[in-house]
Order: structure tokens, then sequence, then C-alpha cells
């Protein structure tokens, strides 16, 4: 195994990729960079707000409470190794996790919060965070990811069960893969060694993050499902880092700040509401379900405890929406688009229910900045479709061409619509062709339509390349194939009087299709 001691061993992988070397700013060893440091603080900062929109968006209720943890997470990166624009949020989801992107961008779920018991616990676990993102742990599996062109990352999303990682299209598909990053073992190490050191820095007590790491693995062994698919999914527990952690107590020794009280009287408007949210979240569970009658009974007692709330005035929507009182909806809307305008879902939810209202122009701007916040599907097919109405074929071509880069319902249905305006005017983009031959040397033109609709009347051209020259010598006029093929089927058609026998003679044939049309 290489160990990159030195930059020497750049000039072997300059090659490749052009690697720059550097220093990791925590544990000050030399490492081989592929992502410099000015991508990294891009990468986090194109991806900070996308991550955020698809877990429910800023906790903004509380604006208090959030203060509070930047003031804890400040008081870290002040002591850290490595200084960097970090930023952190608390985001409105109930899930107990957190999460760190290159850069220094870092947010914590509103559901990790009920189940920390002191400030000394949130400080353990954001100078964890803040290790990762200063060592570039999630920079690293990038790189990683590169070297294998991707196929990593594809997988993690593949993987990843969040309702709207399907929708999501274009470039902000990199920030669930970003916020889904597993750890290994020896990041983890890392991360809570240092994160102990930066702890003790600033003047808490490092044994927090042993408790805290011993009331994880009580979670994990009880099975506490919301842990298993938050924290421990990305940040695995185990008794080996109890260990460890307890080994790095010793030498830093015990004492300092726990902040017991503070963190309470903290929490405190944020556990009482703790009850509303738990309606929300079943509400949002009945409603996917198809129970109407129960989400509308949690949503409405959500509303009430907590009316500053927008997701609970989102939800109202979505069941009137459901039941096809499409004006009512609106309001509930426009309720959360009011509370909180930086959130994407209700501009997605609004221009739905106007569509089905046929106010298509007033949908339009509202999926548009719902795509500023986080593109998805859903609004692009939307807007394909709007514009389709219009006769505007070019714009509506492009906007089913992004929501078609999504595997959902919406990009499914945008890919039918895309293949029905343009594989009349572009079928070479849809259809397949090829030259082949049977054992006895005859030669069909065989055309596979890999397209869900199905095709006719199509057409295509041979052309026969010269061995030597490469350069076409010789090509046939225009020839149907089929008069139709199906989808997921073949057509073929025997070329009259060419017979071949070897197969790097089939090599020097192509079949071209020249027109098709979509079948009536
Ligand atoms: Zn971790």
């Amino acid at each position: 195994m290489l160990k990159p001691d030195t930059c020497l061993f750049a000039v072997f992988a300059f090659l490749f990729l052009l690697p720059g070397c550097g220093t990791n700013p925590v544990t000050h060893k030399r490492e081989l960079h592929l992502i410099s440091e000015s991508q990294e603080l891009a990468i986090g900062q194109e991806n900070y707000i996308p991550a955020r929109q698809q877990q429910g968006g800023d906790y903004i209720v509380d604006a208090e409470l959030t203060a509070y943890v930047q003031s804890v997470g400040n008081k870290l990166v002040a002591v850290a190794d490595r200084q960097l624009p970090y930023e952190f949020v608390v985001l409105n989801d109930s899930m107990p996790n957190a999460w760190a992107m290159p850069g220094g961008k870092i947010a914590f779920n509103r559901g990790l919060l009920y189940e920390l018991n002191s400030e000394a616990e949130l400080a353990a676990v954001l100078s964890h965070e803040i290790v990762h993102a200063a060592a570039r742990h999630s920079a690293k599996k990038m790189e990683a990811g590169m070297l294998l062109q991707g196929a990593v990352m594809a997988a993690g999303v593949a993987a990843q069960d969040k309702s709207y990682a399907n929708l999501i299209v274009g470039g902000a598909q990199l920030s669930s893969q970003l916020i889904a990053t597993k750890f290994g073992r020896d990041e983890e190490s890392e991360a809570d060694l240092y994160g102990m050191r930066y702890m003790k820095r600033a003047g808490y007590d490092p044994r927090a993050a042993v408790t805290l790491q011993e009331t994880f693995v009580r979670l994990r062994k009880d099975n506490k499902s919301s842990f298993i698919e938050g924290l421990f999914a990305s940040h695995p527990p185990s008794d080996e880092r109890v260990a460890a952690n307890k080994a790095t107590l010793a030498e830093l020794g015990e004492g300092g700040v726990w902040g017991k009280e503070i963190y309470a009287q903290k929490v405190g408007k944020l556990k009482a509401s703790q009850a509303a949210y738990k309606a929300y979240d079943e509400g949002v569970q009945a409603l996917a379900k198809g129970d109407v009658n129960q989400a509308a009974a949690l949503a409405k007692k959500a509303a009430e405890a907590e009316p500053r709330e927008a997701r609970f005035q989102e939800l109202l929507g979505d069941i009137a929406l459901k039941q096809n009182r499409n004006k009512e909806a609106l309001d509930y809307y426009q309720r959360a688009i009011d509370i909180q305008p930086d959130y994407f879902r209700p501009y997605v939810q609004k221009g739905v229910a106007l569509n089905n209202l046929g106010r298509h122009a007033e949908a339009e701007p509202l999926l548009r900045r719902s795509n500023e916040l986080l593109p998805t599907a859903s609004s692009y097919f939307m807007l394909g479709q709007i514009a389709e109405d219009r006769g505007n074929l070019d714009i509506a071509l492009q906007h089913y061409e992004i929501a078609a880069g999504s595997n959902s319902d919406a990009g499914k249905s945008s890919m039918a619509r895309l293949v029905r305006l343009d594989l009349p005017r572009n079928p070479a983009r849809y259809l397949q062709a090829s030259a082949q031959a049977d054992s006895m040397g005859y030669v069909y033109a065989v055309v596979y339509n890999p397209t869900s609709a199905a095709v006719a009347n199509v057409h295509v051209r041979v052309v026969r390349f010269d061995a030597a020259t490469r350069q076409p010598d010789a090509q046939s006029g225009s020839l149907l194939v089929a008069a139709k093929i199906a989808p997921g089927q073949r057509g073929q058609l025997l070329l009259e009087g060419l017979r071949v026998y070897k197969q790097a003679d089939m090599k020097l044939l192509r079949v071209v299709i020249e027109k098709a049309e979509l079948a009536k």
C-alpha cells in the first residue's frame, strides 16, 4: 500500500487527476487533495441551502434556540485547529440527527435536541461534527467517489429513503449524497478524539462525550429506530468508541462546564411543543396511508397547539388538496409561505392547487420560486405542462428534460412527454439501431424501441465504411424497417442482396435512424 508521505507521489497520480498536496489541518499529516480548499468551500456554500430544504427547512419558531446552538458552536470553533466559514442551523426535523458538510456547514435536527440533557452533550455532538468538516472527512469521500467515477455516490443515493431525495433534480442531488455520507471507524475515532480536545479547550467537561456515547450504545441495543435511521446511520456508536473516549478522558482530565440548567431552560419551549410535532409527524404518515380523517384530526391538534408553525399549516393544505378542496388548500399554503417564505414545498403545493383550478399563469411564478430553493421534478414537470399548453415547445422540452433526470413518478411522466414531443424531431436520440448478421451471413437492420411509446414508420439508412480509409464508400436509400414497433420491442428488415461472413466486415456497417413517428 502506497502512503502519500511526500508530494512526489503526486507525480504518479498527476497523469490522471492533477491532485494537489496538503496537510490535514487537524492531524497535521500530509495528504493528497483532489478537491482544493476553495472547491471545498464552494461545495459547502452551494449545497447548504438545498440540504436544509430537504430536511424540513430551518426551525424558525424559536429563534432564541438557534442562537443558543450557534453560540455553543462558535465557542468550539474558536478553539478548533482549522478556521472555516462555520455556520450552524437547527432543522425542523424530528429525526435525531446532525451533519456537517465540507467547508464547515453544520446542521442539528430539532429531534436530537429533545434527547440531550446538557450543554456539554450538545458541545460533544457539535465538536464531533466540527472535526468531520475540519478534517475534510466528506471531502475525502467525494475524492474517493471521483476516483470510482461516481459509482459510490450513485449507490448512496439509491439506498436513501428520504421522501424528497428521489424528486431532486440537477446539481442539488449532490446535497442529498453529502448529508447521507457514512463515516468509517477511523473517521469516527478522529472526530471523537479531536472533538473532546476542543470541548476541553472551550471549558466543557469532556466526560459528557463519554456519557453521551454510552447513551447512544444503549439506544442502539434497544433498537430505537429513529436513531438507527438518523444519527447512527452516518455515525455508528460502539463499545470500542466508548472505551477510546474513556482513554481520551483519562488523558485530558475530567472537569469543566456541564450546563444542565441553561440547556433545560433553552430547550424548554421546544420540549413544551414536542407533542404538537409528534401529532404532526403522525398526521403526515396518516395522510400518506390515505387516512384523511385521522390526518385532519392530528393536523388540527398540532396547529392549535403551535399556530406559528408553517409545516402544520402546510399539512392542513395537503389534506384539503387531497379532498379536492383546492381553494381552501390555497389559503393554508399561503399562510405557510407567509410564516416561512424561504421553504420550497408550499410553493410547489400551491402550484398544484392553482393548476387544479385551471389558474396556470398564477402557478408558474410559484413553481419557479420553489425550484430556486430546491429544484424538483414535480415543479419542472408542471412548468413543462404549462409551457406545452401555451404552445412553447422548446421551453416545455427543456423543463421535461430536467425533470426526466429523477427516478420518480414526475420524472417518468416527464420522460413520456419528452418522447412524445421530441421523438418525431430527433428519433435517433430515443431509438437504437444496429446491423446484425444471422448464421447464414444474411444481414438485418435492427431497431430497438426502449421508450414507453409505440413508434411507427421507422426508416433507416445503411452506410458501409471502407476498411482501409474508414470513410463511407456506399449507402442505401431510405428503408422502412417496421410499420410499428411497440415499447420495449424490436423491428427488423432483411437487407436484400447483402451477405457478410466475417465479424470484422460487420463492424464496417452502420444503421442510421432517418425518421420515425409516434404510433396513432
Ligand atoms: Zn461522526
